[in-house]
């Protein structure tokens, strides 16, 4: 077997790690340290999303690997990253006709639990949906850097990548995308930011979806969000986003709160939240795994896991997830 360099280690180099990790295939990982954004992403997996009230793409097949895979990573490392969650859909009155009519029909339906009656919005309709989870990405990062470190399979300086390795994989992120890195890309990148707020005697313990959303974080903790912003991918954190997500934990807390945490990341976009994996059109040692988009936490495992059996044997990548037709679409749209 070839000697594998992971390149990055946010998600997708993690999963990716674990699956040829778990398969006993040799691997060594380079990461250059910068905060990639699954050092902030709220981890959010549920099957209905959007002012459309629409099913996530793949959404049954990939819960399903999703779960087991990062509960076997529990197990090994003795921590727990993955929460399952109901989630609390608000409606309110401008939106009423337009929203019922959607989660009452079509995919969506079979996630509907039924409406809560008994809650903290006046004005709004209240629909409890299940199949939903909190996935702790920024802990299962650290936790995932520290066994692989602890094994000594982490390389965190950049002229590592000149060493001789036969195969490379790039998981570079938003970074990798915005660098062109190994190739050009026709990226689609969006920075978010999020707050994590503290509520007073709230206890909620499912995920408000309104406007936006707040998902529990535990002690009466939350996390607020995003934003959606396209055209500035600039790192840091803006004071439009900080009054924006206030206003949302204000609507969606039910009473005070204190902000404890403002952070910003760039999601990596290259399509529609649809990652692309597999070899370079005119390099196979030269392999990339980016795009996770937003729903990240959703597909890594099973993208991963695709990713890993062809590097191993050479297995069919799905259609819709392989480099070589996307880059090919790319040269002749
Ligand atoms: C505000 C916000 C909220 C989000 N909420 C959710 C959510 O609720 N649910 C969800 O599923 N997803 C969410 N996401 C998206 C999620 O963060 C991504 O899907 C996923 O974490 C991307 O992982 P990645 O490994 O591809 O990229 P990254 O996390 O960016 O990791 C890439 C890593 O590669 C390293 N790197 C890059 N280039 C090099 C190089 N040349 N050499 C060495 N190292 C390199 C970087 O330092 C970085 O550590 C959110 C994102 C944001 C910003």
């Amino acid at each position: 077997m070839s000697e594998i360099t992971i390149v990055g280690m946010g998600l997708a180099g993690s999963c990716l790690a674990w699956q040829l990790w778990r398969r006993g295939v040799a691997f060594r990982i380079i990461d250059n340290n910068e905060i990639g954004s699954s050092h902030v992403a709220a981890g959010l997996v549920q099957a209905v999303t959007g002012k459309n009230c629409t099913v996530s793409w793949r959404y049954k097949e990939f819960v399903a690997e999703a779960e087991p895979f990062y509960r076997e990573i529990e197990t090994i490392l003795h921590d727990q990253f993955w929460f399952p969650l109901e989630v609390l859909r608000l409606i309110f009155p401008h939106e009423e006709k337009r929203m019922i009519g959607k989660l009452f029909s079509g995919e969506s339906l079979a996630w509907v639990k039924g409406e809560l009656h008994d809650h903290a919005w006046p004005t709004a309709k209240a629909y409890i949906l299940h199949g939903a989870a909190r996935m702790d990405v920024p802990k299962f990062i650290r936790a995932t850097r520290a066994f692989f470190d602890s094994h000594g399979l982490i390389d965190s300086t950049d002229h590592a990548i000149a060493k001789t390795s036969d195969i490379t994989v790039w998981c570079g992120g938003a970074a990798g995308l915005l660098r062109q890195q190994p190739i050009v890309w026709r990226q689609r990148c969006a920075k978010g930011e999020i707050l994590t707020i503290r509520a007073h005697g709230w206890q909620q313990t499912r995920l408000v979806v309104g406007r936006g959303w707040m998902v529990p974080i535990g002690d009466d903790c939350y996390k607020v969000g995003a934003t959606y912003d396209w055209d500035s991918v600039a790192t840091g954190t803006t004071k439009e986003a900080r009054t924006y997500l206030e206003k949302l934990a204000t609507e969606l807390a039910a009473g005070d709160y204190e902000v404890i945490a403002h952070e910003a990341g760039i999601r990596p976009i290259v399509r529609k939240s649809q990652p692309v994996i597999g070899p370079l059109p005119d390099d196979p040692r030269q392999v990339v795994f980016n795009g996770l988009g937003s729903k990240g936490s959703l597909c890594a495992p099973t993208v991963s896991r695709q990713l890993a059996e062809w590097l191993i044997s050479g297995a069919m990548i799905d259609e819709d997830l392989s480099s070589l037709d996307y880059f090919a679409k790319l040269s002749n749209p």
